[in-house]
């Protein structure tokens, strides 16, 4: 979704340290304003149909366009709310610039939330809430601590920061992103952090405790190994006599062996003695 930009082809790969958001600052929460496949995708079609078609050619897939971000967050043509991932997570994004210590570039993959009218609440939530499963799923995958800080050209710089959290730490430049949306609604980044360490904690807690798997496994085993048993005996009572073993099966039945039933079910211990027994009379 990026290979055709300045970005991708000049960026180089870097040790994840943390996971850095922006919002995009303008009114348009569809992610095919941004995100566009490569001229010779293979599956270019297929991710046109999904994003929609950007006709105006001003996506972020162009060499002129000096940035790139690992992800977007925004609406795909039917409206649905997602995440596309536009560069591996190791690849060094061109996100938030410099400032006067740095840039938080080296070490933060970055992604951009489209921004739709400011004041949509349920567009808000619903990208803030994939925002933050993004960041946990990120945190897990590179055993990243959501609430925790790492020291970085002389600075205490979180895990999880935006825009603005780094152009303030000297490691960005002048943005006011994230927080001139998300205050609106009541969010700041402290909130995040505490949102993705939640979702985190959330996917690790298991399904059933381990007593509570035995116990469904004791009592739900036998059951099915009884029903199965019962099942087969049930198509072997209705198994026709083969015809090669017409003649002997008619004679030992003329000598009072057995009966002819059930020609094909198993015998007990009980049968097959009785039927040795008369066969030796
Ligand atoms: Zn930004």
């Amino acid at each position: 979704m990026q290979t055709q930009s300045t970005c991708y082809k000049g960026t180089r790969t870097m040790t994840i340290k943390g996971v850095l958001w922006h919002s995009t600052g303008a009114n348009n929460p569809n992610l095919k304003r941004y995100v566009q496949p490569s001229d010779n995708a293979k599956d270019r079609d297929q991710m046109l149909k999904l994003l929609g078609k950007n006709t105006n050619g001003n996506d972020w897939n162009h060499i002129y366009r000096e940035a790139g971000l690992n992800a977007w967050i925004g609406k795909l043509a039917d409206g649905t709310v997602t995440t596309v991932q536009t560069m591996p997570w190791n690849f060094r994004p061109w996100g938030c610039g410099s400032g006067k210590k740095g840039s938080c570039n080296t070490g933060w993959i970055q992604f951009e939330i489209c921004e739709s009218v400011l004041t949509d609440k349920a567009y808000f939530n619903a990208v803030y809430e994939e925002a933050v499963q993004l960041t946990a799923y990120l945190c897990s995958l590179y055993g990243l601590d959501p609430l925790g800080t790492v020291f970085y050209q002389g600075a205490k710089v979180p895990v999880i920061l935006c825009h603005q959290d780094s152009y303030k730490l000297g490691l960005g430049s002048n943005h006011g992103d994230v927080y001139t949306w998300f205050n609106l609604h009541g969010k700041d980044m402290d909130d995040v952090r505490r949102d993705v360490k939640a979702a985190m904690e959330r996917k690790e807690e298991p399904d059933m405790t381990e007593a509570q798997v035995k116990d469904m496994i004791s009592k739900l085993v036998p059951t099915m190994i009884s029903e199965a048993l019962a099942k087969e005996a049930k198509e072997r009572t209705g198994l026709p006599l083969p015809s090669w073993a017409k003649a002997e099966s008619a004679a030992a039945k003329a000598a009072g062996i057995y009966d002819e039933t059930r020609p094909q079910d198993y015998c007990t211990r009980l049968e097959a003695a009785i039927m040795a027994y008369r066969a030796r009379k």
